[in-house]
This record gives C-alpha cells, sequence and structure tokens, in this order.
C-alpha cells in the first residue's frame, strides 16, 4: 500500500477560486482510502463566502469566456487534454488511491475515456448544426444561435470522481459557459488537482472548484442567483432536493440520476458471453455504476444453466488492494455504503424463494470490502429487484415470455441503461425500440463512447452527458431575426 501512497507526493487539498488556490474557510472533510480505511488526508470545505467568491469569479470571466471562438476554446481543451494525458499516472494513482478501484482499471480505462472527452469537445464545439437561416416571414432574415447558458454550478459524485468533473466541465466550457465545480466530499482529490492543471492552462475564473458536503456547500451553489443552470450527477432523492431548490431561482437544471439496469438473457442468447458480460459489466467498479448489469432477467429455459455458470464466475472475481496483482475489484467507496450494500442482501435473504449463490459477506480486512454476490430466484417485487444498490449485487429473475420481461425491465422508476443478449436480430430491435431507457445495448453492455449521449428517461434524469447532445444542453438557442 506504501508504494501508493508514496507515489502521491502530496495531496492538493486548496480549493480554486479565479485560478488561485484558496485554503478552505469551512470545517474540514476526512478523506479516506477505502481499501485500508485510513485517513488520506483532510479537506477544509469552502465557506458561504468562498463560494460566493467562486460565483463571482465565473461571472466575471463569463464575459470575455463566451466572447472567445470556438477555435480558440478547442485549443485551450485540447491542451487540458494533453496536460491530464501527461500526469495519467499521477491521476490514476489519485484515483485509485481516494476510490480504492484497481490501478491499472484507472489508468487504462478511465484516464484515457477522460482525455478523449475533452479531445471531443474540443472538436464538437466547432461542428455545432441547426436549422438553416431564411425568409421564414417575407421581408425578415431569421437564424439561429446557440448561445451558453452562463455560470453552471457543477455537481459530482464519488464514483468516478475525475471522469464525471471532465462529463460535467468539458462541453460546458466548450460551450463558452464558466463553471463552479463541487466535487464529492469522498473524492475531491483528483478534481483539485485538475484545477491545478487547468488553472495554467484556462483564463481566470473560467473554472473554479469549491468542496464540501453536499448540505453546507452544493445547496447554496444550487440556489446562488447568478448561477444559471445546475448539473448534477448523483441520487435521485438528491435530484428531487436540487429540483427544489433551484426552482426559486428557475435555473436550468441537467439532471444525471440513479439505474437499475434490466439485462434481458432470452434462451438462444450465448451463454458464455453472457457470464463474461456480467462478470465484467456487474462488478466494475464494485457496482457503483448507475449502469451495472444489476438486474438479470433469464429465459426459462437457460435460468438453471447461466445461474450455475454465473455463480461459479462471480466467485472467481478477485478483490484486493490497488496494486495488488490481478485484482478485478476494489472495495466499496466506505463503510457507510458497505453497510446499505450489506442490509439490502440481508433483506433479500429472508424471502425464502431467495438463495444467495455467490458472496453475501463483508470481505476481510480493514477496507469496505463486500463479496461479489449473485442473488438467484429474484422476484419482480423483491426490493433487490426494484432498488437501486450501487454496489456488487446482480439478481437474477426467471421470465417466460417476451411481454412478460418487458413489461418486468420497464416496471422500474429508473430509465438509465438496459441491454438484449439473443441471436435473434429482430427480436432485439423490437426490444431496443420498446424499452423506456436512455440506452441499450444488444448483446453487449455498459460500454459508451464520447461521440454518443448518456443520460436516462424517468426518474434517472433528463441531461445528456458526452456527444452533440451534452452541448445543446449547455447552450441556449436563440432566434436573431433581421427586417430587410
Ligand atoms: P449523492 O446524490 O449522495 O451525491 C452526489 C453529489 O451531490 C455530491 O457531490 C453531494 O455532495 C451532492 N449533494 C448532496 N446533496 C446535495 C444538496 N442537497 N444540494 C446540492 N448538492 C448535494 O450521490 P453519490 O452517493 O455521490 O453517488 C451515487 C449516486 O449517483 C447513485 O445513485 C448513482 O446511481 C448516481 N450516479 C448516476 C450517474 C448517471 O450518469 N446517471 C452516474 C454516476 C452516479
Amino acid at each position: 500500500m506504501n508504494s501508493v501512497r508514496d507515489s502521491v507526493q502530496k495531496f492538493v487539498t486548496d480549493l480554486l477560486i479565479d485560478n488561485v488556490a484558496v485554503r478552505g474557510d469551512g470545517p474540514a472533510e476526512q478523506v479516506l482510502n477505502p481499501s485500508t480505511g485510513e485517513l488520506l488526508c483532510e479537506v477544509p470545505e469552502a465557506s458561504a463566502e468562498q463560494v460566493n467568491r467562486a460565483v463571482a469569479a465565473a461571472a466575471r470571466a463569463f464575459d470575455s469566456w463566451s466572447q472567445t471562438s470556438p477555435g480558440e476554446r478547442s485549443g485551450l481543451l485540447l491542451k487540458i487534454a494533453d496536460a491530464i494525458e501527461r500526469c495519467a499516472e499521477e491521476f490514476a494513482q489519485l484515483e485509485s488511491l481516494n476510490c480504492g478501484k484497481p490501478y491499472p482499471r484507472a489508468l487504462g480505462d478511465e484516464i484515457p475515456a477522460i482525455v478523449d472527452c475533452f479531445r471531443y469537445f474540443a472538436g464538437a464545439a466547432r461542428c455545432m448544426t441547426g436549422s438553416l437561416a431564411g425568409e421564414y416571414l417575407p421581408g425578415h432574415t431569421s437564424m439561429i444561435r446557440r448561445d451558453p447558458v452562463g455560470v453552471i454550478g457543477s455537481i459530482a459524485p464519488w464514483n468516478y470522481p475525475l471522469m464525471m468533473a471532465a462529463w460535467k466541465t468539458a462541453p460546458a466550457l466548450a460551450a463558452g459557459n464558466t463553471v463552479v465545480l463541487k466535487p464529492s466530499e469522498q473524492t475531491p482529490l483528483t478534481a483539485l488537482l485538475f484545477g491545478q492543471v487547468v488553472a495554467e492552462i484556462l483564463p481566470k475564473g473560467v473554472l473554479n472548484i469549491v468542496c464540501g458536503r453536499g448540505a453546507s456547500v452544493g445547496q447554496p451553489l444550487v440556489e446562488h442567483p447568478q448561477v444559471r443552470m445546475v448539473s448534477i450527477t448523483g441520487d435521485v432523492s438528491t435530484g428531487r432536493k436540487i429540483l427544489q431548490a433551484a426552482s426559486s431561482t428557475l435555473k436550468r437544471t441537467h439532471l444525471e440520476l440513479g439505474g437499475k439496469a434490466p439485462v434481458i438473457v432470452f434462451d438462444d442468447a450465448d451463454i458464455d458471453a453472457v457470464v463474461e458480460g456480467v462478470k465484467v459489466f456487474g462488478y466494475y467498479n464494485a457496482g457503483q455504476d448507475c449502469t451495472a448489469a444489476c438486474r438479470i432477467y433469464a429465459g426459462a429455459k437457460i435460468y438453471d444453466k447461466l445461474v450455475a455458470n454465473l455463480a461459479s464466475a462471480v466467485s472467481s472475481i478477485k478483490t484486493g488492494l490497488q496494486h495488488e496483482e490481478g485484482v478485478d475489484m476494489g472495495p466499496l467507496i466506505s463503510d457507510r455504503q458497505r453497510s446499505r450494500v450489506a442490509s439490502f442482501v440481508e433483506r433479500a435473504q429472508m424471502a425464502s424463494h431467495v438463495e444467495v449463490v455467490a458472496g453475501g459477506k463483508l470481505g476481510a480486512g480493514s477496507g469496505f470490502f463486500y463479496e461479489p454476490t449473485l442473488i438467484a430466484g429474484a422476484r419482480q417485487d423483491d426490493e433487490i429487484v426494484r432498488r437501486e444498490v450501487f454496489g456488487p449485487v446482480v439478481s437474477v429473475t426467471r421470465f417466460n415470455d417476451d411481454e412478460q420481461v418487458l413489461g418486468w425491465a420497464n416496471d422500474s422508476e429508473y430509465g438509465l441503461a438496459s441491454s438484449v443478449w439473443t441471436k435473434d436480430v429482430s427480436r432485439a430491435m423490437s426490444f431496443a425500440k420498446r424499452l423506456q431507457y436512455g440506452c441499450t445495448w444488444i448483446n453487449t453492455h455498459f460500454m459508451l463512447v464520447n461521440e454518443m449521449p448518456h443520460g436516462g428517461m424517468k426518474s434517472s434524469g433528463y441531461g445528456k452527458d458526452m456527444s452533440m447532445y451534452a452541448l445543446e444542453d449547455y447552450t441556449v438557442p436563440r432566434h436573431v431575426m433581421v427586417k430587410l
């Protein structure tokens, strides 16, 4: 473990306001290594006055930043991408240390996707399209503009701290907005390092970072009259609170909330591919992923085989410390989150029809480990099928026909991600059409690309991250008319 900690020379714990590193004036928040429970550092949160200063800096910077050309902004975003790439190992070490993720996953999966996010939006900023200018009223020429919204308050969760910061800041900045970012109080370290990197590239005030808890720092940001839009990735209940708080100033909101992804496995599916897919996509990041393949519906004919093969695959998932050889899965983010996950499994086990066929216990050691867990025999009305666990727990439910499973899959408050596994293209496409989810994968799950939107329906929210749709979310279409 020391090797990880030693390689991170010094934690950045200062906020970033107007491109100046400032110590938070609020109470200190403890930042832990979830793999061991040890204290890494304390990050003092922003005071109310510092939140105001950060917003004021962003508001001042907006005047000039919003007037830069897409080409200028693009050039700076490319520099940010290059800088993250240059510091890839440092970012990955920090992310891995603060979240407990296996280091190779942070370095090999997350950092390249983050770099690509900035590169994508650097290009996208220069390629926006829209309706044609024309004389829709005789003697008058109309045209459409897409202009930035203003100061954006961006609030990020703890599961992919730097990636969420990238998803929020890259499109917002590309579109000409300025940003005040609040990372999760549990995982501020990579965002704070990112702030230092960005301060050498962007003009002052364009990106500001304030740390702290939701109630003390997030809420004042949401309520601030000069913040014109709030973007949040978090829990559904947090989304509700933010909508309420934003209503007094009628802000735009961009909500990316939870999920409970159905994974529909038909009798003709390639079972080996399903097993390999669920082993990865159900337990990646210890299942702390809003798109995790966590709610399997298995056709009656393949149900038994799938459960047996999955149980042995899930039992083979190796958990361990960030730098241990061959580790697939790290711990949960906190003791609290682990207790929450454990209580879901305990309640599920109370039903006589449910069987825990893999895992189901706390992991060993002082960290917040929980065993990769598979629950068979779950029924549609069971809590374990209906509520987001946000941990390494996957349920399997048997179904008999297409209409039944489609109804069950859509019978959810969530609407973020789904997948269908079958060799029958027509059936796959007809399900893709009828599933009420922001994304449907066919014969895979979890895969995201910066060119395509990520976001939900129903209680999963309506904000789109990545893709041109995110740029649209962070801009306002405006009509300009000239009398000829
Ligand atoms: P959370 O809702 O507890 O916190 C998210 C962020 O909101 C944190 O920065 C927190 O400090 C802040 N916050 C909390 N209360 C606030 C308030 N009243 N006002 C302003 N800010 C407030 O979520 P979490 O536990 O960090 O993350 C897990 C949740 O995020 C899960 O439900 C998961 O599904 C969801 N998630 C969704 C997506 C997506 O793309 N849809 C991606 C990742 C995570």
